[in-house]
C-alpha cells in the first residue's frame, strides 16, 4: 500500500486539528497537509516524472520541506533526502550515482546546482526556502488542491538514504513504502502514541529520526508537533512546557542537562523522553532520571531499517540497552561462523523483518554481501543479550564513527587528507567525546619538508566534505601502528588519543 494513504486513514478525522505549530509562527492543520502535498504531488507528475524517479533535496527544515516529502510518496516518487551539511564534491556525487528528475534546493545554492545539474545530468533544478518561497512554491501554486495517490505495493520504492560505506563510498539504502508503514505502525503502538500528544521536533528531516520516526508516529497517531527548524537548547527548554515526547540524539540530552533551567518541574507533563541513533551514556540516563525523575527510553535503529529493538514503554527501560526487537522484527547474535551465541556473549547482530530495507541503490554485490545466504541482514553492530532478553550494542564491527549522532566513516575522511599535498598517509578514528558521544581525530604522516599544520588540514577539509566530518583534532605521528599484517592498529591510535 501506498505509504501516505496508510497515514491518510489515520488521520481522516482530524482534518481540522493542527500538525504543525512552528517556531516561526506558522500553524498547518492535517487538512493544510493533504491540500499542500497535493499540489506538489500534482505539479510534479505534471513535470513528467514517472513512478519510482528520483526527488532529491538539500533543502532546510520547514514545513513545506515535509509537505514535499509527502508528495513524493503520494505520487510514487522516490524521496531522496540529503545532508544539509554536504559539500559540492559530495553532492555531485550523489546526484551521478541517482539520476534524479529533481532536484530541490535552498534559494541560495541555486547557482551551484544549476552547475551541478549541467555535470551529472540532472533534468530540473527547483528551489525551495525555508519561509515556503522558491521556484517549487511557486510552479505547484495553480496546481489542484486534490490529488489520487498512486496505488503501490508495499514493496515500491519510498526513499533512498545515503550511508556512507567502508569503503569510502556512499551506498542508497532503498527504503519501500512497506517498510514504512510497518515501522511507523509498530512505534505508534509500542510508544502508545495518542492524539492528545504533542512532539517536540527538533531532529533534521535529511535522517530517518526526524523523518520517519519522529513525523510518522504524529501522522499515525493523530498527534500535534512543536516544529523547531534547528535544535537549540534554550528554545528546546522554552518549549517543552507545551510538549508531551521529545526525540532526540544523546547529544539533546548533555545539553539540556548543562542547563541550569532543566528542573523537574520544566518536564513535570511530558510522556516520554526517547534517545538514539547513537549510544546512550550510562552517565547521561542516570543524571536524567535525578534530575528529571524520567527515564529515557532508548531505540537501536538504522537508515537500512527503521527502528529494530526498544526499551518497553510500560515495562522496565535498562541503561545501556536498547531494549528488546519490535514487533515482527527478528534479531540474532551470531558468532564468525553464523551460530547462535548465549545469553551474555557478544556477537554480530543480524536482523529480518518487515522494517528491512530493499538492497543498495544500483549496487546488487553489496547487497548481495550484506545479507546472509538465509536472508538475514547484517547491521554491522556488534550486540550481547542479558538474561531478560534486553540487547546492548557493545561495538562495531564496521569502521564507524558516529559524531552528534551522524555517522562518519573513516575511510572518507582519510581519502580527502591523504589527496593533501604533502600527507603520506593518515588513520581517522573516534575519540570519546562528552558532548558528541565521539569526536572525529586524525593522524596524519606528512612528508618531511610539508608546512600543512592542523588548520590548513581542517581549512582544506571544511570545503569538500561536511562540517560534522572534519576531525575535531589532527594529531602529527611519524608513523602509523600496524600489526604483523600490515593494518593500521586503530585501537592503538584510539588509546592514545583519549589518553592526551
Ligand atoms: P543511521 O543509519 O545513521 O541511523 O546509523 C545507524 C547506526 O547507528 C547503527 O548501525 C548503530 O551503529 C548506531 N546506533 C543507532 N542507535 C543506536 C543506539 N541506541 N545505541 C548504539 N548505537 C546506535
Amino acid at each position: 500500500m501506498n505509504a501516505y494513504t496508510y497515514f491518510a486513514r489515520a488521520f481522516a478525522l482530524r482534518l481540522p486539528e493542527i500538525i504543525i505549530e512552528s517556531d516561526c509562527g506558522e500553524h498547518y492543520t492535517y487538512a493544510d497537509l493533504e491540500r499542500e502535498s497535493a499540489r506538489l504531488a500534482a505539479y510534479l507528475t505534471g513535470l513528467g516524472l514517472r513512478r519510482g524517479d528520483r526527488v532529491a533535496t538539500q533543502i532546510d527544515k520547514s514545513p513545506h520541506a515535509l509537505f514535499l516529502y509527502l508528495a513524493c510518496l503520494r505520487a510514487g516518487l522516490c524521496y531522496l533526502p540529503l545532508n544539509t551539511a554536504y559539500q559540492h564534491a559530495e553532492l555531485r556525487y550523489f546526484l551521478q550515482d541517482a539520476e534524479p528528475g529533481v532536484v530541490v534546493c535552498r534559494p541560495s545554492a541555486r547557482e551551484s546546482f544549476l552547475q551541478l545539474a549541467r555535470e551529472t545530468g540532472a533534468a530540473i533544478v527547483h528551489t525551495l526556502g525555508d519561509d515556503a518561497t522558491g521556484s517549487l512554491i511557486d510552479g505547484a501554486r495553480g496546481a489542484p488542491e486534490r490529488y489520487d495517490d498512486a496505488a503501490l505495493d508495499d514493496d515500491a520504492l519510498a526513499v533512498i538514504i545515503y550511508t556512507s560505506g567502508t569503503t569510502g563510498r556512499c551506498k542508497g539504502a532503498m527504503v519501500t513504502h512497506g517498510n514504512l508503514i510497518s515501522n511507523a505502525q509498530a512505534l505508534t503502538d509500542a510508544w502508545h502514541f495518542t492524539s492528545t500528544d504533542v512532539l517536540l521536533h527538533a531532529l533534521p528531516i535529511f535522517h530517518i529520526h526526524g523523518l520517519f520516526v519522529a513525523f510518522h508516529t504524529v501522522l499515525l497517531s493523530g498527534a500535534r508537533m512543536l516544529f523547531q527548524r534547528k535544535f537549540d537548547v534554550a528554545a528546546v527548554l522554552r518549549a517543552l512546557p507545551g510538549a508531551t515526547v521529545l526525540m532526540g540524539v544523546p547529544t539533546f540530552y548533555t545539553r539540556l542537562l548543562d542547563e541550569t533551567g532543566l528542573t523537574r518541574q520544566a518536564v513535570a507533563h511530558m510522556r516520554l523522553f526517547v534517545s538514539g541513533s547513537a549510544p546512550l551514556l550510562p552517565a547521561t540516563f542516570e543524571a536524567w532520571r535525578e534530575r528529571t525523575g524520567h527515564t529515557i527510553l532508548e531505540r537501536y535503529g538504522m537508515s537500512e531499517a527503521g527502528m529494530i529493538t526498544s526499551n518497553p514503554y510500560a515495562g522496565e527501560r535498562r541503561g545501556s540497552t536498547v531494549g528488546k526487537p519490535l514487533p515482527e522484527v527478528k534479531v540474532r547474535v551470531v558468532n564468525d561462523a553464523g551460530e547462535t551465541v548465549s545469553a551474555g556473549a557478544p556477537g554480530q547482530v543480524q536482523i529480518t523483518g518487515p522494517n528491512v530495507f530493499a538492497g543498495y541503490w544500483r549496487m546488487p554485490h553489496k547487497t548481495r554481501e550484506e545479507f546472509t545466504s538465509d536472508g538475514w541482514f547484517r547491521t554491522g553492530d556488534i550486540g550481547r543479550w542479558d538474561a531478560d532478553g534486553y540487547l546492548s550494542i557493545v561495538g562495531r564491527a564496521k569502521d564507524l564513527i558516529i559524531s552528534g549522532g551522524y555517522n562518519v566513516y573513516p575511510k572518507e575522511i582519510e581519502l580527502a587528507i591523504d589527496a593533501l599535498p604533502g600527507v603520506v598517509e593518515s588513520a581517522v578514528v573516534g575519540i570519546p567525546d562528552a558532548d558528541f558521544g565521539e569526536a572525529v581525530t586524525a593522524a596524519v604522516v606528512k612528508e618531511a619538508h610539508c608546512t600543512l599544520d592542523e588548520a590548513a588540514i581542517v581549512a582544506s577539509l571544511r570545503t569538500q566534505i561536511a562540517g560534522y566530518k572534519v576531525p575535531k583534532h589532527v594529531h602529527f605521528v611519524a608513523e602509523l601502528p600496524r600489526n604483523a599484517m600490515g593494518k593500521i592498529q586503530k585501537d592503538a591510535l584510539r588509546t592514545r588519543f583519549a589518553a592526551s
